[in-house]
């Protein structure tokens, strides 16, 4: 079964700009699902259309067999969605605003109660229940975005850019979260531009770059072609008269580290041996920005040519 099928979308906004230019792909339900992109390239545009909230300039829409123009209500039923922007009522108790979601969807309150409190307590919000939204943090408006979305147990959840202005911490354990609906059944489509997100939980992702897709497929096949990584090496002398480490290239950074390539099948330790080998004292080694990091770019310069 597919929760979500995209086929052909194109959107030209009003002003004439062509966001996207046939735009198709598919996810299956159960998956985990990483829209990725730099910024500009037509993530939230897709995803707009899928929630009904931007309107489609051609193309095809459907969500668990539900097509989004004959059956708009079945989609919006099937669908949990946590935008971008924080778009409650900042006034309102947190509980409340959960509630009256639910209301919308023709959930009782007395009905929506229990499990209300049961997220409420899986996000960490539940202390909060009767605080107004305006003075929680921003990782707790983020999460009671989530909570909001969930209420009415939607079948697909879709969250645009979903750890944007949340710090390390919280963005590890909403996505701990995310996981466990995920193992649940739950089917997850994310956009991100944080590539790191999508390596952490997202089995496929699919890259857009100007309104077109340029890859699909899974993240481990991804990380596969990706054939560099990098490390910064911290040296206790200075930079100043490095050897060459044919066949790594490398660059220096500033007068105690420097960057090197190396191929991806290089262990670590094979790296420490040849940097001792040519005399230099490492103070330090971490891996410089995460492999898909340097794949993304590449592919975007790619399809660029
Ligand atoms: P992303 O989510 O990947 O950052 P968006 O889907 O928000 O990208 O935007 C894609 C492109 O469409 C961008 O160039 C953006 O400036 C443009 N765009 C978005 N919304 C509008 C709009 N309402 N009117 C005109 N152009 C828009």
């Amino acid at each position: 079964m597919q929760a979500l099928t995209v086929e052909g979308l194109e959107k030209t906004y009003d002003n004439g700009f062509q966001a996207l230019k046939g735009v198709s792909f598919s996810v299956e339900s159960g998956e985990f699902f990483a829209l990725l992109g730099p910024n500009g390239a037509g993530k939230s545009t897709t995803l707009g259309i899928v929630c009904g909230l931007v309107r489609k300039s051609s193309g095809r829409v459907s969500v668990c067999g539900d097509d989004l123009d004959q059956s708009p209500q079945a989609v919006r039923r099937h669908l949990g969605v946590v935008p971008q922007e924080f778009n409650f009522n900042s006034f309102e108790k947190v509980e409340q605003i959960v509630l009256n979601q639910a209301g919308y969807y023709g959930i009782s309150r007395k009905e929506a109660l229990p499990y209300c409190e049961t997220l409420l307590k899986q996000l960490d919000l539940w202390e909060k229940r009767h605080t107004p939204a305006r003075m929680l943090s921003g990782g707790m408006k983020r999460r009671l975005m989530i909570a909001r979305a969930l209420i009415h147990k939607p079948r697909v959840l879709i969250l645009d850019e979903p750890t944007a202005g949340v710090d390390i911490e919280i963005r590890r354990s909403m996505w701990e979260f995310l996981q466990k609906l995920n193992q649940q059944g739950l089917t997850i489509i994310l956009t991100t531009h944080y590539l790191e997100e999508a390596e952490a939980m997202c089995k496929r992702v699919a890259i857009i770059s100007e309104g077109k897709i340029i890859t699909n497929t899974s993240t481990k096949a991804l990380l596969k072609q990706a054939d560099k990584a990098y490390f910064v090496v911290d040296v206790t002398g200075t930079t100043e008269s490095l050897p060459a480490l044919s066949p790594f290239s490398i660059e220096v950074l500033d007068e105690h580290s420097f960057l090197v390539e190396v191929n991806k099948s290089i262990s670590l330790n094979e790296l420490f041996a040849v940097l001792n080998e040519k005399g230099i004292n490492v103070a330090s080694i971490r891996p410089e920005a995460n492999r898909l990091e340097s794949m993304f770019i590449d592919l975007v310069a790619e399809s660029k040519q």
